[in-house]
């Protein structure tokens, strides 16, 4: 009996739209993720345009290193598309019609009352000897072709859709007989807000040196930053204890600093925090232009905790909606603690919610002086009886500390919601 292969992949990115950087390579992303959860590695990715004698040698040398080789794009039916001319051309195969593939395209045209056009043809055609993967989302149908000189060949429409129904359905299931997988490769991940990467990785030092055999990851991302613990040995149920072990350590350590164990959005963490609590939300925003009252009404049923958000871009605007005194935007200015103050005390009323955030600051990249450099955030919380107010000066473009700015605050607001939040 010969072994089964190694569970090793390579994947194959065709579309001259990728080389052009058009169109973002979703598909090998998201293909590598789904073989990582089956214990299927990938060894190598590959961007290539659509060109017949380039697809054929890039995989011809993915073949020859692995014997498995996931190809996506170029199945369509204009004379761009061409991955099955180069799998034709590397296994010395002719192409040939499926007939019944044929019958199928064209039942679907009949049923919605079109011919089909002459071209859709050539989805039909596959090297001889190949199986035809059917598409239940398209026209162009997976291909596989097996032989002993070069190893197993997938070639999936590039519509990102079709080609992950193709993978659920057929192309999975091959693999999983073909290949012998590993145990999947097991992770968890801890969101934080608020802190540096440089200081979480001080403060959890010792428990970063300790948490053997998992590998543990910082993954920075502008707002936040994720850890990441993985588990890649043979006994899932080991894994788990272990990786419940060390998520509970970081917990303990991180205390508040913790938003998420999951890969959920701040923004909907708060909303489940108000809904918990009963409490409806009101924010005023200038420099962030609605990106908080964006991120909060993303999850549906916003409405039972979200009740209105203000931008308030000019002075007037903060004077006539939020009530911000005249004095108050004289003597400090609009990016000020007392306006920060006063827009979120004022939404609270204008919009009678029991809660209110304001964000009030210089994104730049205009309109920055000494004394409140571009990137300078007022932002505020008002709760009960007491309102919290905060200043950071961000780094980065304007984008950025819009984004950084929304983030802060709806971190500000959940620490205030969790109690954890003085002065
Ligand atoms: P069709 O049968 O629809 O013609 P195809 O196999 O010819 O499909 P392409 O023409 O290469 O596929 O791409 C179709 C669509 O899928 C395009 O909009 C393209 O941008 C998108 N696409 C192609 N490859 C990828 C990829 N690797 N990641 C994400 N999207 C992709
Ligand atoms: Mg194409």
């Amino acid at each position: 009996v010969t072994p089964a292969p190694r569970p090793v992949v390579e994947l194959v990115s065709i579309g001259n739209e990728l080389l052009l950087g058009e169109t973002t390579d979703t598909n090998a992303t998201w293909i590598a993720a789904r073989l990582a959860a089956e214990g299927i590695s990938v060894l190598r990715k590959t961007t290539v345009g659509d060109d017949v004698a380039t697809i054929r040698d890039v995989l011809d040398a993915a073949l020859r290193r692995c014997r498995t080789a996931i190809c996506t794009g170029g199945l369509g039916p204009t004379p761009d598309d061409l991955t099955r001319h180069a799998l034709a051309a590397l296994y010395r195969r002719p192409l040939v019609v499926d007939d019944g593939w044929l019958d199928v395209l064209g039942e679907r045209y009949a049923r919605r009352g079109m011919p089909m056009p002459a071209i859709n043809r050539v989805q039909a055609e596959h090297p001889e000897g190949a199986t035809l993967l059917p598409n239940a989302r398209g026209t162009a149908p997976g291909i596989a072709l097996d032989d002993d000189a070069h190893g197993l060949t997938i070639l999936l429409p590039g519509v990102p859709a079709e080609m992950r129904g193709l993978v659920e359905a057929h192309v999975l299931p091959m693999l999983r007989q073909r290949l012998r997988p590993a145990a999947p490769l097991e992770s968890r991940i801890v969101r934080t807000a608020g802190v540096s990467e440089a200081l979480l990785a001080e403060r959890i030092a010792d428990i970063a040196a300790d948490v053997a055999p998992l590998a543990l990851a910082f993954l920075p991302h502008g707002t936040g930053v994720d850890l990441r613990l993985t588990y890649a040995g043979t006994s899932a149920e080991a894994g788990r204890a272990l990786l419940d072990r060390a998520i509970g350590r970081l917990c303990e350590r991180l205390g508040d600093d913790v938003f998420a164990l999951e890969v959920v959005d701040l923004a909907a963490v708060v909303g489940g925090m108000l809904r918990e609590r009963g409490l409806t939300l009101a924010l005023a925003e200038s420099c962030t232009g609605g990106l908080v009252a964006k991120r909060m009404t993303d999850a549906a049923g916003a409405s039972d905790y979200v009740g209105a958000g203000f931008v308030t871009y000019d002075n007037a605007a903060k004077r006539s909606m939020l009530g911000v005194s005249a004095a108050t935007l004289e003597t400090h200015g609009a990016v000020s603690e007392a306006c920060a103050r006063e827009m979120a005390e004022g939404a609270r009323r204008a919009a009678g919610a029991d809660v209110a955030v304001s964000i009030t600051g210089i994104a730049g990249p205009g309109g920055g002086s000494d004394a409140k450099p571009v990137g300078t955030v007022w932002m505020a919380v008002a709760l009960g009886a007491v309102t919290h107010a905060r200043r950071i000066i961000f780094p980065g473009g304007r984008a950025e500390i819009r984004e950084r700015s929304a983030q802060a605050a709806l971190d500000m607001l959940r620490r205030a919601l969790s109690g954890a939040l003085h002065g």
